[in-house]
């Protein structure tokens, strides 16, 4: 039995030339410009000597938003190599654009069955798609028998802010309330959150405390910012659904540590619910998450 690493990193980008550069391209440089941030390209093997350094297990996440954005992808067969070389360190989330219709459902299958990755990300605001829409409910069905994770970007968005039309992104999409109907329609799906969902963080509560199929990842806001409300049912009520996740490497996992740590309001055991037990539970289904927690 290996030791338990510190946490499982629910949240990771590519910090890559591929995702950053390519995939993200304008996209990135807006954000960059709105935060006053620049994110350092980093390879393949600075991400793994990183998550290496704070004994965490990274989710990898894929993007493809090629039908809304015209990029190219930040293909499934990418990520799952990365975690094929750095099995114990990664677990690898995949893809689809969803209006890429019937090859959308393939591809899911393809990447869960064949490439072994653990779940599938969405970004409803730069794929433009609402989650219930009913036309793209072959793939959550798709998905929900493939029995694996779904991940939806949730509230504001770095990505276009700062920007006269916001480079295109419609925030409707990327209200809460459309995954309260798919939770309601797929209840065999398990959803997950992600980002702490401002300014609908208290539409998002009332449908974690609502529907037991969703979760909620903190990534992108240090916990200092996190808003109150969020906070205290993450301490209290709703500790179970609620995972810890960075946005690396627009927020390192140390800062979003080291500002956790100073919240007094979490005891030890809702601590570690948060930063590894709850992920592990949704991950029950990987190597990695066996191997490392049993
Ligand atoms: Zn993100």
């Amino acid at each position: 039995m290996q030791a338990v690493p510190r946490a499982i990193d629910f949240h990771v980008h590519l910090p890559t030339t591929e995702f950053i550069q390519v995939t993200l391209g304008p996209y990135a440089k807006a954000a960059e410009r709105f935060f006053r941030t620049e994110v350092k390209l980093k390879d393949i093997e600075q991400l793994a000597a990183d998550y290496v350094a704070v004994d965490m297990i990274g989710v990898l996440l894929a993007w493809d938003a090629e039908t809304a954005t015209g990029l190219p992808p930040l293909g499934n067969d990418y990520v799952a190599a990365i975690v094929r070389r750095y099995p114990q360190q990664f677990i690898g989330f995949a893809s689809v654009d969803p209006h890429k219709g019937r090859a959308a459902v393939k591809e899911v299958e393809r990447a869960i069955r064949d490439l072994g990755l653990a779940g599938v990300k969405f970004h409803p605001g730069v794929q433009a798609f609402y989650p219930n829409d009913r036309a793209f409910y072959p793939l959550m069905e798709k998905i929900q028998e493939l029995g694996v994770p779904a991940l939806f970007h949730t509230g504001t968005n770095g990505l276009g802010a700062g920007v006269p039309g916001g480079m295109g992104i419609k925030l409707d999409y990327t209200r809460p309330i459309y995954l309260d109907a798919l939770a309601a329609d797929f209840p065999g799906l398990t959803i997950i959150g992600a980002h702490p969902s401002w300014p609908w963080h208290d539409e998002m509560i009332a449908i974690l405390q609502h529907k037991a199929n969703v979760y909620n990842d903190l990534s992108g806001w240090s916990p200092k910012y996190i808003p109150q409300s969020l906070l205290r049912e993450a301490a209290t009520r709703l500790q179970d659904r609620i995972l810890f996740g960075s946005d690396y490497p627009f927020i390192t996992p140390q800062r979003w540590l080291r500002d956790f740590e100073a919240l007094d309001s979490f005891t030890p055991e809702v601590r570690e619910k948060i930063l590894w037990r709850n992920a592990q539970k949704l991950l029950a289904h990987t190597a990695v998450a066996h191997m490392h927690f049993g």
